[in-house]
């Protein structure tokens, strides 16, 4: 089955036509500025190995923008199937599901209703995702459509680590609980590292360190996640690009009565703080490393605050947990920061946590456990598109 994978943003557009039974990429690309002027649809086939090419295009909303995917992909050069009947189904990210929503689902008229309930906790994500999901609808009116949502794999959450110490009232009357965030990642790598650990993958205790410009870390015990960092939105948890993560909300109050107003507040909190606000330098770990060298105390400053704060979600999750059998590293910093990676365990040989330097400094799905290390230390390459896909198929045939 091909599978249509789209992520729709507000002026943008990602997708991925996903061959689910080879669990190959067959063609990939971008609608930017949709919309607005200079609308371009850059596509790659990735199947006939060809080049990026990049076609400008007036496109007024989503529905052009997906018609153009469509046409891109049963174009006879570019293209990688000979009409849209070949697409088996579609699979949506969408950000927020809320309480409604505790796995992916098909897509129907009353979810589309459900769906927008969930706006008002994701005002600027979940509209152009239900834009997109409409658009998509319309030309596609026979193809089944899958939701897939990032808040999904974290409502396992417990209550006890879900809710906030508020009076409960505003539990129930406004949903202000913790949600989490990049579920769909966490919900990839954790299973992927199950299936590299082998066992029983009910006993298996593992924390998820998704580390890229936003960045959080989930407890996942026994494939179910238990408590993850980012809450009711995703400025909690660690210090991020440019996101403050936690810190004590007095600060806010502090700040409104000293005369800032709500939406500057907010500003600050989630565009000009986390690394790049402590390092003054850029929100970019690359930037921050190569500054630090060059003796920037204040780059220096903010990657130590991220490791620390990183550290801590590990050590506090294997508390939670009574335990833990792997600790994974995934997204661009994740990935790609051998010398963050070291950072963040140094320091945890006690819970059993040891990595192998020469291994920590090679790419791709590899184990940096050091050889008389107890828990295993793996970087896996996140696939949020895989795990749309994976999740349409099972959705669409029932499984
Ligand atoms: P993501 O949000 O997962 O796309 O991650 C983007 C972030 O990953 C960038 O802002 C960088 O901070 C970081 N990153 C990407 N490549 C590298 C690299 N080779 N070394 C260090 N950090 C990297």
């Amino acid at each position: 089955m091909k599978i249509l994978v789209i992520n729709a943003g507000s002026s943008s557009l990602k997708y991925q036509l996903i061959d689910i039974n080879d669990k190959k990429v067959l063609a990939k690309g971008l609608c930017e500025r949709i919309g607005i002027e200079g609308s371009n649809l850059q596509h790659t086939c990735v199947e006939k190995g060809l080049d990026k090419i990049k076609i400008e295009k007036p496109m007024k909303d989503h529905g052009d923008a997906i018609q153009m995917v469509i046409d891109a992909l049963i174009d006879p050069e570019h293209g990688v199937i000979s009409s849209m009947d070949e697409i088996g189904a579609v699979g949506h990210r969408v950000v927020h599901g809320a309480e409604e929503f505790t796995d992916s689902c098909l897509i129907t008229e009353a979810v589309m209703k459900a769906l927008e309930k969930c706006t008002p906790l994701a005002p600027l994500h979940n509209p152009p995702n239900i834009i997109g999901i409409e658009a998509c609808k319309k030309i596609m009116p026979n193809t089944p459509m899958v939701g897939v949502f990032d808040t999904a794999f974290h409502q396992t959450m417990p209550p006890k680590a879900f809710m906030y110490a508020l009076p409960y009232e505003y539990y129930e009357k406004d949903g202000i609980r913790k949600y989490g965030f990049h579920g769909t990642s966490h919900k990839y790598v954790s299973q992927k590292a199950a299936e590299f650990l082998g066992g029983d993958p009910a006993k298996l205790k593992i924390v998820t360190c998704h580390l890229g410009n936003g960045s959080s870390i989930s407890a996942v015990d026994g494939g179910k996640c238990v408590d993850t960092s980012m809450g009711f939105t995703p400025l909690d948890g660690v210090p991020m690009g440019t996101r403050t993560g936690s810190m004590d909300p007095a600060v806010v109050t502090y700040l409104i009565n000293k005369g800032m107003s709500a939406q500057e507040v907010d500003n600050l909190m989630n565009k000009k703080s986390g690394v790049a606000g402590v390092s003054g330098v850029s929100s970019d770990f690359r930037d921050l490393t190569a500054a630090s060298k060059e003796g920037n105390k204040r780059a220096q400053l903010a990657l130590d605050m991220f490791t620390y704060q990183v550290k801590k979600y590990i050590g506090s999750y294997a508390a939670a947990m009574g335990g833990i059998d792997a600790v994974v590293f995934t997204a661009g910093v994740g990935e790609n920061d051998a010398a963050t990676r070291k950072a963040i365990v140094s320091g945890l040989e006690f819970m059993g946590i040891k990595i192998d330097d020469e291994k920590n400094n090679t790419r791709g799905f590899v184990d940096i456990s050091a050889g008389d290390a107890t828990v295993k230390t793996l970087v896996i390459p996140t696939d949020e598109e895989m795990m749309i896909a994976i999740d349409t198929k099972r959705l669409v045939e029932g499984e």
